[in-house]
């Protein structure tokens, strides 16, 4: 029996984060047989007596617990998507909540728990550490056990980005792939997590969807002016980004591949329908103000909550976009839970507005054939970044060689009528030259 047991899992394996609700007070290892789940930890705090939660809890869209205060938890839809947020969060279909320890990168001081919890017991903790699920469980009476101030320390010293603390002492238990452990009470609730079973032979290929946005019909979207269309920009982007990652071995799905109209719905049915999508990409222009020109302008990102996969392939992106040399927005990437294609994509998604479509000058980029080209690029090389995928740059296409030429040049130098005979097999003679072959080939026929 293990006194402490720690795992991260990359999001991307993830199929799925449950929350099992104990009401039949079956044991640990009883609800690993029943779900075949490959990762199991205790829950959160609950009342032993009434057997009901006592922190904000939603499992599958049905609320079991849901306090008057707001505080620091983790919600996803379908479990690739956890995300560090403000609970209670009404769009989420699932979120737990406990003890806050690290939000944001940064220590909470002072930690809220029941008087109960304190002193040196077993922990149990989930987090997000690298960009990955990390959970972690350590026994009652065990060498590991911590205060939830040491917990707190012992996590941020191994570099979790966000930590909340759930039920500790006697309720510490876990089975992360064989890793135990055991206590032997029954709790109110577990963290169930399904890895993707064809998690053996998980496909090399990266595959990524890049959903143009908006469609021909969406002529609202313009510089006032009337000389730009967002829609039209969006799909030539889509395509000079396709392009690029295609040639690099990336599978690319795109949500519009035409000007026909797909509704957002549509656009995360079909980025969720993909087993595996490394990443979900949607093209923009921004606007600000009323119907004018406006002075806000350069290059954002948004994203869905800080942290994870999303945040890592942003970042990749923003590098390559300043390398470029772009005009960046102060602050570059936002987040922003509102968006629907950031809220309901399962996959880490990133929405990129690529400039100020109601400011003068980024428009005349928006337009620019050389800025849409290099802008393109940088992206895709961001995105390629992120996926770990080696750049293949594009070749101009070489000539094919011409041995006719070749082998004429060679005699001709063989029987001294040229000198440079590279020259003349890159094509690199002018009318002149062409001029004196002839006169001195008609002297050596004479
Ligand atoms: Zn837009």
């Amino acid at each position: 029996m293990a006194d402490h047991c720690a795992v991260t899992i990359p999001l991307r394996r993830i199929d799925r984060i449950r929350l099992y609700i104990n009401t039949a007070r079956k044991s640990l290892a009883a609800i690993r047989a029943e779900t075949g789940a490959d990762y199991l930890l205790n829950g959160t705090l609950y009342d032993m007596v009434s057997f009901l939660p006592v922190c904000h809890l939603k499992a599958d869209g049905e609320v079991f617990c849901r306090p008057a205060y707001s505080v620091a938890g983790y919600a996803w839809d379908r479990g690739a998507d956890l995300s560090m947020v403000t609970l209670p969060d009404e769009a989420r279909q699932n979120y737990i909540a406990c003890t806050p320890l690290i939000v944001g990168g940064r220590r909470v001081e002072k930690l809220t728990y029941d008087p109960g919890q304190g002193g040196k017991r077993g922990r149990s903790a989930m987090g997000i550490k690298d960009g990955r699920l990390a959970l972690y469980c350590t026994r009652d009476g065990g060498t590991m056990a911590r205060t939830p101030e040491q917990l707190r320390d012992d996590l941020l010293a191994a570099g979790w980005e966000s930590a909340i603390m759930l039920d500790g002492g006697g309720s510490s238990q876990c089975d992360f792939a064989g890793q135990q452990v055991e206590s032997g009470r029954a709790v109110h609730d577990l963290i169930l997590v399904y890895l993707k079973k064809e998690g053996n032979t998980v496909s090399e290929t990266k595959t990524v969807v890049l959903d143009a946005g908006h469609d021909a019909s969406n002529l609202a979207n313009r510089s006032p002016d009337g000389t730009y269309y967002e829609h039209e920009f969006c799909l030539d982007m889509a395509k000079r980004m396709s392009a690029h990652l295609r040639r690099c071995g990336v599978t690319v799905v795109e949500t519009r591949p035409d000007g026909t109209a797909v509704s957002l719905a549509e656009r995360c049915a079909m980025a969720n329908a993909i087993q595996d999508l490394d990443l979900f990409v949607s093209l923009h222009s921004n606007a600000a103000g009323g119907s004018g020109w406006s002075s806000a302008r350069g290059w954002s990102a948004y994203l869905y909550g800080p942290g994870g996969e999303r945040e890592q392939a942003a970042q990749a992106i923003l590098a390559r976009v300043r390398e470029a040399g772009t005009a960046v927005r102060s602050a570059p990437i936002v987040y922003d839970p509102s968006l629907y294609v950031l809220k309901h994509t399962a996959a880490p998604a990133v929405l990129i507005e690529h400039a100020f479509h109601t400011n003068e000058a980024d428009v005349e980029n928006l337009k620019s054939d050389v800025w849409r080209a290099a802008m393109a690029e940088a992206q895709a090389r961001g995105i390629a970044d992120y996926l770990g995928v080696a750049w293949v740059s594009e070749t101009p296409q070489e000539p094919a060689a011409d041995e006719e030429l070749e082998q004429a040049v060679d005699a001709l130098a063989a029987a001294g009528v040229i000198d440079s005979p590279d020259r003349w097999k890159a094509l690199e003679y002018t009318d002149k030259s062409v001029r004196a072959l002839l006169i001195k080939m008609a002297a050596k026929l004479a």
